[in-house]
């Protein structure tokens, strides 16, 4: 089975978000399933450089405004990717989607069409000698790989189209269309436009021969008005063929038993070792040393979708039972100040800390004993699924990927072992109160807590039930 995944991030490669993760873990995922992936992805400043060993694959004479080449290379981690390098489009100091000053790239629209066009011309055989037998479109930059495949008839690959956040979905004038390489007749409400404009997730998601999504939870949510975009009529048309699978996490880097970026290393045997982390993490970051008193943190961008507010809104109950805080995040210049003023007023009892820093946030994961995500939605949520891999139980809104993967300590739950975490209901402040308490009420029963850990310590979360997932959907749409 040949799959071309098509992706405008992909670890290690280039990455802004859980995007990059996923394309990077798919290949190696499911290659025990004779999966073979090869991902397309745009040369920007340094992926060439980290691509080995790199040979010509391919060439467009004119690619949206000037000439291209395939470049074939595997990363360090031994994926095999087509990068598409093509100056004018991709070599530019800035970020993958917008200009160094902020702002997105004024022709992002030609630069991910060009994109889409590549996967068109490898699916139809154009480009290369590698057919793949499925085209899989990541996210509304490889939103129109569906549309110019299903545009070129019927002897071409099967399409996936699969959403990471509905939230983002690449919106471009009507006056676009002839140069974006699409007939007038799929400007329609069935086709690519959105409320007048063009839209490319919307276009992967009605020309897609299958819809995926992270979580089966924000499956079903982005099918309502709520959480849908506007795209939720459409999502519901399509729903027979729309599914969510729970993304996968990286179990190597992280794994508290190996990980080198934290103090003490510790495993579910030997969990009083977690402990020595927290005494680090707070003497760095300047906490009281308060050994038995409990540490939640918040490990996540700082964001109105973040919820952060809500954490912000449920202070005194974590304080008033003893509690303490760290957060380290980065996002809204308003929520960092917010978040900077809760710190200045209860020092020694909250640190934030600003910024993005990977090392620090595996230490908080190592050391804390609870970790926050209170998000108004989130399509799949990882920093939840590492929680539950350190012992850090995690105290989640029911959404999106968070209602699928932490199991709340009701008392039936706790009664038969099954409890990970604590779930409350989003966007209410006093349900994450009352999350709290349940959690500082477990804590005060050391042993309850412990055996709450354990269980979310041995649950899997890895790439082994994801992948098994994709091959089986890659088998029920592939072309004979
Ligand atoms: P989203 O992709 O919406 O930001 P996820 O929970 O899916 O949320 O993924 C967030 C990832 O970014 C996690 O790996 C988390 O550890 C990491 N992260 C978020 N904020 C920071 C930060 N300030 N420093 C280090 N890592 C961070």
């Amino acid at each position: 089975m040949r799959v071309l995944s098509v992706a405008s991030e992909v670890y290690p490669l280039i990455k802004t978000g859980g995007l990059a993760d996923v394309a990077g873990a798919l290949p190696q995922a499911l290659a025990p399933h004779g999966v073979e992936i090869k991902t397309l992805v745009p040369a920007y400043p340094g992926v060439l450089d980290r691509l080995h060993p790199r040979e010509n694959y391919g060439s467009v004479a004119d690619l949206f405004g000037g000439p291209a080449r395939v470049i074939s290379g595997r990363t360090t981690a031994g994926a095999e990717v087509l990068a598409i390098h093509a100056p004018h489009l991709y070599q530019r100091n800035g970020g993958p989607y917008q200009a160094p000053g902020g702002g997105d790239w004024p022709d992002n629209g030609p630069r991910f069409a060009a994109l889409a066009w590549v996967a068109r011309l490898i699916g139809l055989g154009l480009l290369g000698s590698w057919l793949p037998q499925i085209v899989h479109a990541h996210d509304w930059q490889a939103g129109l790989a569906p549309t110019y495949l299903a545009l070129a008839g019927s002897a071409r690959p099967a399409t996936i189209m699969t959403i990471h956040n509905i939230a983002f979905q690449g919106l471009f004038p009507y006056a676009d269309l002839d140069s974006l390489r699409l007939p007038p007749r799929v400007f329609t409400i069935d086709g690519v436009e959105f409320h007048g404009r063009i839209g490319f997730l919307k276009a992967g998601l009605a020309f897609a021969d299958r819809l995926t999504t992270v979580s089966p939870t924000y499956a079903r949510e982005i099918q309502g008005p709520a959480h849908g975009h506007g795209l939720d009529g459409l999502l519901r048309h399509r729903s027979g063929v729309l599914s969510g699978i729970l993304n996968g996490i990286d179990t190597e880097a992280w794994d508290p038993s190996s990980d080198p970026m934290i103090a003490e290393r510790y495993d579910v045997e030997h969990l009083s070792d977690k402990a020595r982390n927290a005494v680090i993490l707070r003497r760095r970051l300047g906490l009281e040393p308060r050994p038995n008193a409990p540490l939640f943190c918040i490990l996540s961008r700082l964001t109105y979708a973040k919820g952060i507010d809500l954490a912000l809104g449920a202070l005194p109950q974590l304080l008033a039972g003893g509690g303490q805080l760290a957060v380290l995040g980065a996002g809204d210049p308003s929520i960092e100040s917010a978040v900077r003023a809760a710190a200045a007023a209860h020092p020694g009892q909250i640190v934030s800390i600003i910024g993005y820093d990977e090392s620090l946030a595996h230490q908080f994961q190592a050391a804390a004993d609870a970790i926050l995500v209170p998000s108004r939605t989130e399509p799949c949520g990882l920093t939840q699924l590492y929680g539950l891999r350190y012992g850090t139980l995690p105290i989640v809104a029911r959404v999106g990927g968070l209602a699928d993967s932490v199991i709340d300590a009701s008392d039936a739950a706790l009664e038969d072992g099954a409890a990970t975490g604590f779930q409350f209901a989003p966007g209410s402040v006093d349900s994450l109160r009352e999350a709290i308490a349940r959690a500082l009420a477990l804590f005060a029963q050391p042993k309850s807590w412990r055996a709450v850990q354990r269980h979310a310590m041995t649950r899997d979360f890895g790439w082994r039930n994801p992948a098994r997932r994709y091959a089986e959907l890659y088998r029920s749409v592939a072309p004979a």
